[in-house]
């Protein structure tokens, strides 16, 4: 088994919503997952890229261009992910996608919830029919008091 970061094509520290370039919905759910390039992507990249995406069948942590792909090296996706996961702390802070978006079920115009707000810097929308069934808000930042 080869390490993370091998394995990926790259450093979890370059999955960061600044390199966000685009993203993918994978065939077994609808979440949007982030495409990441630490450069921006021209439109012969963008080509190549739906070219590779409509060759493959991916799933949640799938590797997206793999080795002899044109973008093998350039673009990559997080492999820690399942289905189960929820949707990137990355999607909500670039500029890709929808800011109200729950991030399990993609519902949309979703609320943060005010009071998590109060006590952490990022928090995602979650829809209340996902928080019923006791999904986990995805938090992070804690503000410090
Ligand atoms: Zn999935
Ligand atoms: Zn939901």
């Amino acid at each position: 088994m080869k390490p993370l970061p091998d394995l990926q094509g790259c450093e979890n520290r370059m999955l960061v919503a600044q390199n966000v370039r685009s993203t993918i919905k994978y065939t077994e759910c609808d979440k949007p997952r982030c495409i990441y390039s630490k450069l921006k992507l021209n439109p012969r990249d963008l080509r190549a890229l739906k070219h590779t995406t409509d060759k493959y069948d991916y799933t949640c942590g799938a590797i997206l261009a793999p080795e002899g792909d044109v973008l093998h090296g350039k673009v990559f996706t997080r492999l820690q992910l399942a289905c189960t996961s929820h949707i990137e702390f990355a999607y909500y802070s670039s500029d890709v996608g929808r800011k109200d978006m729950c991030a399990y079920c993609v519902a949309t115009e979703i609320q943060k919830d005010k009071d998590l707000c109060k006590n952490f810097k990022v928090v995602l929308p979650v829809c209340d029919l996902c928080r019923s069934k006791k999904l986990e808000v995805p938090k992070r930042n804690p503000i410090k008091k």
